[in-house]
């Protein structure tokens, strides 16, 4: 699949992650990992620093497995599952009926309409017809990326006619979503991996776990701090892989989320030209402004539908975005891959 190329990177980068901590001169606990490959079509790997011991782990990897399990089938936009309604039995009823849901998909969707007032709309996860266009054409490429055609602007802005999120209906009392617009459709792949991390993490955190990495497709949650209290260095891909440096920076990270969003995994060429996977919803084209944005923040379902945001919008407005929620770190690289960021990032 697409993904196979995010996998050689998420290993290259647990790889970065594991030498890293056994150089050092004191004696560090035993890293632990296992990854798991049926979630949200990527790579998922729960990584311990804690000198668990072998049981711990396991119950530690565990309870991040079933949190993964129940949101990757609860935000599934493709398939449905038998004994759980989802994103897609709430799509295939636009326009129906009002679809009951488990409480976890209720809170999500409320948190989505949450993210889309705070973006001003950048992320918007009831935009799925426009991307389902992009995404069959992108589709149609095939492995080698390259493609024949674009959606044509007709389509495009007949598709931008049904996505306004008020016709998204979420009754908290009764528990059910309906979308109102019978030509509607939710694509919940900007927020869905980080806001599953992030609910990983929190019941990490309940059971008191600390010095633990999340890497749920390259959406890194660190939980606490290595054992001696130091961070993880982390690196961010280059966007530009002929340029032979596989990361365009590295950091250094504790106690928060990176997430990145990239032009440079999920894309096709027509003619040339390379269309990649974020659409500007004011454009309805591959958002222009950035290679890639990195957010760092404590909770990665912000981080997700922030990193998608950013992408969507210039850096004056990027910032002026994130100074008015704090809070939020940024490297912003740009097509030429100059990079920007804000004062609170510490490089390695
Ligand atoms: P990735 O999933 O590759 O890490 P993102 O978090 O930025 O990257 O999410 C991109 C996905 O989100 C796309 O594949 C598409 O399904 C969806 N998407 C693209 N543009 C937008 C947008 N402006 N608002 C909401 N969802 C979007
Ligand atoms: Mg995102």
């Amino acid at each position: 699949m697409a993904y196979k190329k995010l996998l050689s990177t998420l290993l290259c980068l647990i790889l970065l992650l594991v030498p890293l901590s056994s150089c050092k001169k004191e004696k560090e606990p035993e890293i632990q990992a296992k990854s798991y490959y049926e979630y949200f079509d990527t790579v998922s790997t729960v990584i311990s620093y804690a000198g668990d011991s072998e049981g711990e782990f396991k119950a530690v990897a565990k309870a991040v497995e079933e949190v993964l399990g129940k949101y990757h089938k609860l935000l599934d936009i493709y398939y449905e599952y038998s004994g759980i309604n989802n994103v897609k039995t709430v799509n295939k009823n636009a326009g129906v009926a009002p679809v009951k849901v488990d409480r976890e998909l209720i809170d999500f969707l409320l948190y989505a309409k949450e993210i889309y007032a705070m973006t001003g709309g950048k992320t918007n996860i009831a935009m799925g017809s426009v991307l389902s266009l992009w995404h069959d054409c992108r589709e149609d490429a095939g492995d080698d990326k390259i493609g024949t055609k674009i959606p044509s602007e007709q389509e495009l802005i007949d598709a931008a006619q049904h996505c306004d999120i008020n016709n998204l209906i979420i009754n908290k009392a009764e528990s059910t979503v309906y979308i109102s617009d019978p030509k509607m459709q939710l694509d919940v792949g900007a927020i869905g991996k980080g806001y599953a991390a992030e609910r990983a993490a929190e019941l990490l955190m309940d059971m008191g776990v600390n010095s633990y990495v999340l890497n749920i497709g390259g959406n890194i949650r660190a939980i606490g701090t290595k054992a001696d209290g130091g961070g993880w260095d982390t690196g961010i891909t280059h966007p530009n892989k002929s340029v032979g440096e596989r990361y365009i920076t590295r950091v250094i990270i504790k106690n928060t989320s990176l997430v990145t969003s990239g032009d440079y995994e999920r894309y096709y060429t027509v003619d040339g030209v390379s269309y990649h996977h974020i659409i500007d919803p004011d454009t309805l084209m591959p958002a222009n402004y950035f290679s890639s944005i990195s957010v760092f923040t404590w909770d990665s379902g912000l981080a997700d539908a922030l990193s998608t945001a950013l992408f969507c919008m210039s850096y004056e407005d990027g910032l002026a975005l994130i100074e008015s929620i704090g809070g939020i770190e940024v490297i912003w690289v740009d097509k030429n891959y100059n990079v920007k960021h804000t004062d609170g990032i510490k490089f390695k």
